[in-house]
């Protein structure tokens, strides 16, 4: 099934600024008033001819995995309050195999925390520059100063909808995805700094889980932006040793959480399975052909042609709040760097979905180079506030052992 292309503004999350929001309050694009009446219609139309998918086993042995709604939006707008205080590690039972300690392992975890912590640093180093114009960090001249309502080293969503993935995957041992819903729906209620339009208005509607992103995007259209890309390095982690097949099925469905637009999803496995290929220690450019080929017929044309070779992000069709520019930047990034800083300072320097576009490019770098090539100075002021949580604040230490658990390392 193929999405709708978004528009080359608006819309989304690929308008320029028409489908995000800055400033704390409800979203000026909420449904319009004749929404609620059509999502009941559609709910009621839907539900006999589109069965949910059958329950799927999860790879870790003896857990269970709950089928997802493979439908949905995805994000547009930007919103911002604020919370803080301070993070108290939970420990959580793992199904995945436990990796044995030291040798090529040990590399394994380095990489695996250079995911989640590379994707939270990418996030805070580019958010002040959100919607600015291109090469904004380099003329600025320091880096995880702060700016635009952000402390300096404050993740955003990216980040804080990456953690509650990883802390619902961690508690359950596995894909609960009802719980993932319920999650990102507290944090909602409590009033993040920032949060894609599309995604505030599936966790506010009121629908279901399984039923409030499709319905959104049977209303509304527009599904293809990057919000569920930039919340991937935890769930990227923690199904990599499950194997491809595995990991691309779950990232579809935490993706159909939030997004509806199948490209949305294919995106998302495909991070999902580039990562994977690092975290085994390849180099995840070449494994962009067999990624490729694992994607849906119908969507593999277009993110062939973002993820080649001689793409580059002036090339790019769409706002790169949409999906394909997005994931066609990190992997561009990825390409004509040499190093984990210096790629994401090159996804910063692209402008416009800075956070978002350099988290993804830090979830692959970090999977790619690990965690010891991540720049101490940007993990030391970092700090994730995860609004609906208590009050919590991870740190970059709390990060790390996040990823170790994920990675069935701790
Ligand atoms: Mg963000």
């Amino acid at each position: 099934m193929a999405g709708p292309p978004p528009a080359r503004s608006g819309g989304e999350g690929v308008g320029r600024a028409g489908g995000r929001r800055r400033l704390s309050g409800r979203s000026a694009t909420r449904s319009a008033p004749t929404a609620p009446r059509t999502a009941r219609l559609l709910r009621a139309a839907c539900l006999p001819s589109e069965p949910r998918a059958p329950p799927r086993p999860h790879p870790c042995e003896g857990r269970r995995a709950l089928a997802p709604p493979l439908h949905g939006p995805g994000r547009t707008g930007r919103r911002r309050a604020g919370r803080s205080g301070r993070v108290r590690p939970r420990r959580a039972g793992l199904c995945l195999p436990r990796p044995a300690r030291g040798g090529p392992l040990t590399t394994r975890l380095d990489r695996a925390a250079g995911a989640v912590l590379g994707s939270a640093v990418g996030d805070a180093l580019g958010a002040p520059y959100e919607f600015g114009p291109a090469g904004e960090l380099d003329a600025r001249g320091s880096e995880m100063r702060g700016g635009g309502g952000w402390d300096p080293g404050e993740a955003t969503d990216d980040t804080q909808m990456a953690v509650l993935v990883g802390e619902s995957l961690l508690d359950h041992g596995g894909l609960e995805l009802p719980d993932v819903f319920d999650r990102f729906r507290r944090w909602a209620a409590a009033g993040p700094k920032d949060i894609g339009l599309q995604t505030e208005q599936v966790l506010t509607g009121g629908d279901p889980w399984d039923l409030a992103a499709a319905l959104h995007f049977q209303v509304n259209a527009r599904a293809a932006g990057n919000g569920s890309l930039m919340r991937a390095s935890t769930s990227a982690v923690f199904f990599a040793a499950a194997g491809q097949e595995a990991t691309m099925d779950a990232a579809r469905r935490l993706a159909a959480l939030t997004h509806g637009d199948p490209a949305a999803w294919e995106g998302t496995a495909l991070l999902h399975e580039l990562v994977r290929a690092a975290l085994d220690g390849a180099d995840p450019l070449e494994r962009l052909p067999q990624a490729l080929a694992a994607v849906a017929p119908e969507q593999r044309e277009r993110y062939a042609r973002v993820l080649a070779p001689d793409w580059h992000p002036g090339l790019a069709t769409e706002f790169n709040g949409a999906v394909w520019p997005c994931l066609g930047s990190a992997v561009w990034a990825l390409r004509t760097t040499t190093g984990f800083a210096e790629a994401v300072r090159a996804a910063v320097n692209l402008g416009g979905d800075t956070d978002t576009v350099a988290a993804v490019t830090g979830t692959l770098a970090g999977a790619r180079y690990g965690r010891a090539a991540i720049p101490p100075e940007w993990t030391t002021p970092l700090h994730v506030p995860l609004p609906g949580s208590g009050g919590r604040v991870l740190d970059a230490r709390s990060l790390d052992d996040l990823a170790a658990r994920l990675a069935g390392a701790a």
